[in-house]
């Protein structure tokens, strides 16, 4: 069993692993940047090494610096949390290199997972549907892609196989934008992802953002947690996400949570993992799979009873997956607001001092922050200072315990993303259930 784990992040996320390791008799390492000495989790941690400048490609992405401070602190595992490197299949090869467990899957998966177009050769071969598209890079020759696009039918999208984030990506609506707009993602691509292979799929119009939450030991086992729906976006970047989906039946989460879980077999899957989805006209759609623990794993532990970290650190600690499928029984509904620290009407961000911070409390409510009152987020980082989760009985009730907390809860001396929040909770469409990716952005006028 790992008996120190070194947290290669911070803020929030950090600090929902320390709460993990602490629970579990884990010692803990917190690595911070020069700007993050006053993180939670760095007050809280067993031990604490800085490992740079306030700079993130100085710190939390220094590679180099990571591993001197797990060697330094006679670390056994790192946990690399999500965004920063936990999918960098370079980083995951290092970790293993030098003699510690990367919790996470191994690197070669990382890599197949991490290009769009492996990963989803990988999925049509373990019969996971994909978007309908190009099995692989579009062909240089125009004409050849102009007939791929004619066949596949307008509109299209053109991806980079390397891409993430939301970027490199363009679609295209008539065939006399499309070799301008190949060239143009491809360019981008080469100078963004050092990888300027593009592929073409059909562009989905209103498709909801629906997602599995999977966890596959290294003994053959694996299972589905059921899904999330996560539509509410603005820029590709989540805002609110919920379990269960709105409207799917236990027949459709059986046959493609069973399809995932045995993908998990197949590709010979290590530890927690999310297959992500578009979904339109009752059919499901493949885009990407996360190969890391997300930001929104709190509403599938609310309705499942799984704690998710500490799965994660049994598996990459060698144990079995004790958990069966069948013990796997979707309960009442869990919806999450993500807090960030930003003006809820332009988006700018707002970092500056917490004068005030009021958590709202009460049944079925969790709040994953690690801020305080006196806390300065810092201006480096993401805007997310924190989630605000619910659990109720069912969706109209977690959604009225959303509503209620959301007004409870004050964070003064920076703006915040609350006020939209709570706009989101009394949206018709919202409370129907079942509104697409498109939706959020065009009730903001963007
Ligand atoms: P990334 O790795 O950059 O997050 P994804 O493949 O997950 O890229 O796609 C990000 C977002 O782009 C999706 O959530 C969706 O909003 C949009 N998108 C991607 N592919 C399609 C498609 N075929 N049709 C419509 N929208 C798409």
């Amino acid at each position: 069993m790992i008996k120190k784990l070194l947290i290669a992040n911070r803020g929030e996320i950090a600090l929902r692993i320390l709460r993990a390791c602490r629970e579990m008799g884990i010692k803990t390492v917190a690595v911070h940047s020069t700007a993050d000495r006053d993180l939670k989790h760095v007050r809280l941690a067993d031990e604490s090494v800085c490992i740079g400048p306030a700079s993130s490609l100085q710190s939390y992405l220094n590679i180099p610096a990571i591993i001197s401070a797990a060697e330094v602190t006679d670390a056994d595992a790192i946990h690399p949390g999500y965004g920063f490197l936990s999918e960098n299949a370079d980083f995951a090869e290092r970790v293993e290199s030098s003699g510690f467990i990367f919790v996470g899957p191994t690197a070669d998966t990382i890599r197949v997972m991490g290009d769009k177009i492996e990963a989803k050769k990988a999925m049509n071969a373990s019969g996971v549907p994909c978007v309908p598209g190009s099995d692989g890079p579009v062909p240089d020759e125009p004409k050849a892609a102009l007939k791929m696009a004619e066949d596949i039918g307008y509109p299209v999208i053109i991806k980079a196989t390397g891409g993430g984030g939301g970027r490199g990506m363009r679609t295209v609506y008539d065939a006399s934008d499309l070799i301008e707009s190949i060239t143009l993602t491809k360019t981008e691509a080469g100078q963004a992802f050092n990888n300027d292979v593009v592929f073409m799929e059909k562009f989905l119009e209103k498709p909801r953002h629906i997602e599995f939450q999977v966890l596959s030991d290294t003994h053959g086992h694996a299972i589905h947690l059921c899904e999330r729906d996560c539509s509410m976006q603005r820029r590709n970047q989540k805002v609110v996400e919920e379990a269960p989906a709105p409207g799917i039946t236990v027949k459709q989460r059986e046959k493609l949570g069973n399809a995932v879980a045995q993908a998990c077999v197949d590709i010979g899957y290590r530890g927690a993992g999310t297959f992500e989805f578009l979904y339109e006209n009752d059919e499901f759609y493949f885009i990407e799979m996360n190969t890391r623990l997300q930001v929104e794993h709190p509403v599938t532990e609310m309705i499942t009873g799984v704690d998710l970290v500490k799965q994660q650190l049994l598996i990459a600690s060698g144990e079995k997956l004790k958990i069966k499928q069948s013990d796997i029984k979707p309960n009442g509904h869990a919806i999450e607001c993500r807090i960030n620290a930003e003006d809820p009407d332009t988006f700018v961000p707002s970092p500056g001092r917490v004068d005030r911070f009021h958590v709202p409390g009460g049944l079925g409510v969790r709040i994953d922050s690690h801020i305080y009152g006196g806390y300065s987020v810092p201006p480096h980082y993401d805007s997310m200072i924190g989630k605000l989760i619910v659990h109720a009985e069912d969706r109209a009730g977690a959604i009225e315990r959303m509503h209620g907390a959301l007004s409870e809860m004050v964070v003064e001396g920076i703006k915040t993303n609350i006020p939209l929040q709570r706009r989101i909770m009394e949206d018709h469409a919202f409370i129907a259930g079942g509104a697409g990716i498109d939706y959020l952005e065009k009730k903001l006028g963007l």
